[in-house]
């Protein structure tokens, strides 16, 4: 990713000295809390208005929380509740990062994904999976036989029944996403707190808020945005709120080194639900989600 691909300009922001000078106070439009992908994106979106923004992180760098950690699978929504918000959500962000992805230059190939069935009951459920993908407007999914799996990937173990086959899901750089937000967001004028761990309030003042860390650093802001992602609903209690708890799990991914790439040539999940909803006689779950991903480019 070059400086130059990722410039702000590039992305066609509006630009800081294309606007009216703001009127500095000295304290902060807005405090976005956390710098993962959700907080970089808010970011550099409200860069663009003659807002003064403070993006505060707890650790030393962007993107180091949840967001370093996914599957880097680039999702269409096919499988989405259709009419519920995320349908909406996952089909218009699909739409901007298939152009981000190319303008940041950043990491991503649209690989395809099959989604195998491996029981009758999986197999059963084809069907009622590719009405919900039309009903999401992701009209070009398709089922395939076990032969046609076969063909695609000829490494899986024997016993596939038949698939769903996913074209326009693939995988993305998911280090580089927050990253080139975050770099984009500073360039256009966002003020860059790392190390700063929200941990108290300072409510004594009228129409302003003070965000205190470990440190007793203080920032002032009159609106305040929580992408504190898994620690959103400690957040949320800060400021006397509870209407929701987050429940992490823990859960385990097994990285495959680059030598593994030739092994598998789409996003294989391996049963007919790509996004871990648990169904009945479903095999072993280790084998059941296989993106191929290469750190560093995904070049052949
Ligand atoms: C195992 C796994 C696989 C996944 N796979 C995929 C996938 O393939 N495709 C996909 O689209 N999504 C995937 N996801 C989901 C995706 O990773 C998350 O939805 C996304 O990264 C969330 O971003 P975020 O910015 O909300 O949270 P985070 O990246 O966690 O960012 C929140 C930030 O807030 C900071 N923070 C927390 N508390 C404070 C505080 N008090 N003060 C200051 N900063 C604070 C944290 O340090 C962190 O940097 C996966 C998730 C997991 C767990």
């Amino acid at each position: 990713m070059s400086d130059e691909a990722i410039s702000s300009q590039a992305q066609g922001l509006l630009r800081r000295e294309d606007r009216p000078p703001h009127n500095d106070t000295g304290d902060y439009d807005i405090a976005i809390i956390g710098a993962g992908a959700v907080g970089c994106a808010i970011a550099r979106e409200l860069s663009q208005y003659d807002l003064k923004i403070a993006l505060l992180e707890a650790n030393p760098d962007v993107g180091m929380g949840t967001s370093k950690a996914s599957t880097a699978i680039w999702h269409t929504g096919f499988d989405a509740k259709p009419g519920s918000l995320e349908a909406k959500l996952m089909r218009r962000s699909y739409a901007l990062m298939d152009k981000y992805l190319v303008e940041a230059n950043i990491a991503h190939e649209r690989l395809g994904a099959i989604l195998i069935a491996w029981n009758q009951d999986q197999l059963d459920a084809l069907p009622e999976l590719l009405k919900k993908a039309h009903a999401n407007g992701v009209t070009d999914v398709e089922t395939i036989s076990a032969e046609e799996i076969y063909k695609r990937e000829p490494h899986i173990q024997k016993g596939a029944l038949g698939g769903l086959f996913v074209p326009g899901e693939g995988i993305l750089c998911t280090f580089s996403v927050p990253l080139a937000m975050a770099y984009q967001a500073v360039e256009n004028g966002v003020e860059l707190f790392l190390n700063f761990k929200v941990a108290g309030l300072d409510t004594s003042h009228k129409e302003r808020v003070g965000l205190l860390d470990q440190q007793g650093n203080k920032i002032f802001a009159r609106y305040i945005v929580n992408a504190a992602g898994l620690f959103s609903d400690e957040i949320h209690a800060l400021f006397g709120k509870t209407s929701f708890k987050v429940r992490p799990r823990r859960g385990q991914l097994i990285v495959f080194d680059k030598m593994a790439r030739s092994l598998v040539n789409h996003v294989v999940a391996a049963r007919a639900d790509i996004h871990h909803k648990r169904r009945a006689g479903q095999p072993d779950r280790v084998r059941k989600h296989f993106a191929r991903t290469d750190g560093g480019g995904f070049g052949r």
